[in-house]
């Protein structure tokens, strides 16, 4: 594997590697509010932070750095040019720079730091790391590598979400062995390295180079010693278990839960990764949310419509009373305050939006339709008046 970065901009950003860009500008409009030097005067640290957050999201923001990101673990403004001269004679034990001529980017970098700008972080210092690592005995020393998240969905109903619950999840998930407590070594016998499967090396594509290291997991051998028979050296064993959860009341359909420390248990005994529910609520046959308010259609009389009514409608605590106004119009809409649904976060309330529905009475009798002819004697204007005016 890479050289873990200096910082992990998504650590730092404080948001899932899996975030969207959505996520993303949000955690960064936080945070660069929270630490901007204007609000924190001679506050270092803040300073510090603000310019972290700055670059975590400069990086991240860009869909190309973030996939070099990604994939490298580290973004170099330089990148990896294609092509390239003749052999590079420089190649450590172990690594492969299939003929790359690295000696222009050692010099600028230099020129960099001769300038002051020590913390850029040149593509020079990923490559010094790499030949300092091929060549330090401990090169073939494996690295502590955080557990990665998980992700879950969780089907929930349109009350539950509105009401919160609590629900019981079955997870599989990376959990330490028991038997070696997670180092992977115990009285055991030589099995292929999990990582390398055996060949004792592992290349990586960067561009248009490809690298080949050895495995840092066996050290090149292509397999471990003493390895625990129970984990066969991977330190770790699929487990499932049942997290309880506790979702919140107003809960909306794809809001993410973390459970910190739920993932993956990590290499080495470094931190596990974290779980991530989603919630996915059902519909409602009659109500329908638009975040934390509920939208209902109910529908009405051409009487209730014409001449104003009080009606019965349905809300999620019951029945409540509605006034239509004289004259209410086929999909005129009525909002009823703080009938929605409580949002715990904000600790308020949406609100109702009923949505009038007008119904036509079947007309069969007589007596109807003469009311009816009456009525368009009073009323021959044209309603489509508008319509021909304009097309
Ligand atoms: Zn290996
Ligand atoms: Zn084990």
């Amino acid at each position: 594997m890479t050289t873990p970065p200096k910082h992990d901009y998504y650590e730092t950003l404080g948001v899932p590697r899996k975030a969207s860009a959505e996520e993303l500008r949000k955690s960064y409009r936080k945070l660069a509010r929270k630490y901007h030097p204007d609000l924190n005067p001679g506050d270092k640290a803040a300073e510090e932070r603000f310019k972290n957050v700055q670059e975590a999201y400069d990086i991240l923001s860009d869909a190309k750095k973030r996939q070099m990101y990604d994939q490298y673990g580290f973004y170099s403004e330089n990148g990896f040019p294609p092509g390239g001269g003749a052999g590079a004679g420089q190649a450590q034990p172990g690594m492969d720079f299939s003929g790359f001529d690295f000696s222009d980017y050692f010099k600028g970098s230099a020129q960099q730091s001769a300038g002051g700008q020590g913390h850029g972080g040149g593509f020079s210092d990923i490559f010094s790391q790499f030949f300092r690592r091929g060549g330090a005995p401990e090169a073939a020393a494996e690295e502590a590598q955080k557990g990665t998240d998980l992700e879950y969905a969780l089907n929930i109903d349109f009350w539950q979400a509105i009401r919160g619950t609590q629900a019981r999840i079955s997870i599989t998930r990376h959990d330490l062995c028991g038997t070696c407590n997670g180092t992977g070594v115990a009285s055991g016998s030589a099995v292929t390295c999990p990582q390398c499967n055996g060949t004792g090396s592992v290349s990586q594509m960067a561009g248009a180079m490809r690298f080949n290291l050895a495995c840092p997991r066996c050290g090149g051998k292509g397999h471990l010693e003493n390895a625990c028979p129970t984990c066969h050296g991977d330190g770790r064993v699929p487990r499932t278990e049942t997290v309880e959860i506790r979702i919140p009341p107003g809960a909306q359909n794809g809001s993410r839960l973390r459970v910190p420390g739920k993932g993956n248990a990590g290499t080495l005994g470094a931190p596990a990764g974290d779980l991530y529910i989603t919630t996915r609520v059902e519909e409602h046959p009659f109500f329908h949310r638009t975040g934390d308010n509920i939208e209902i259609r109910v529908p009405i009389t051409v009487a209730e419509a014409g001449l104003g009514a009080k009606v019965e409608v349905p809300t999620i605590d019951g029945r409540t009373v509605l006034k239509i106004p004289p004259g209410t119009q086929n999909g005129q809409k009525f909002r009823l305050r703080e009938k929605g649904v409580f949002n715990s976060r904000k600790n308020q309330r949406g609100d109702q939006i009923v949505e009038a529905s007008i119904q036509v009475p079947k007309v069969q009798d007589e007596r109807t339709k003469e009311i009816l002819r009456e009525l368009a004697k009073l009323h021959p204007e044209d309603p489509r008046a508008e319509i021909w005016a304009k097309v």
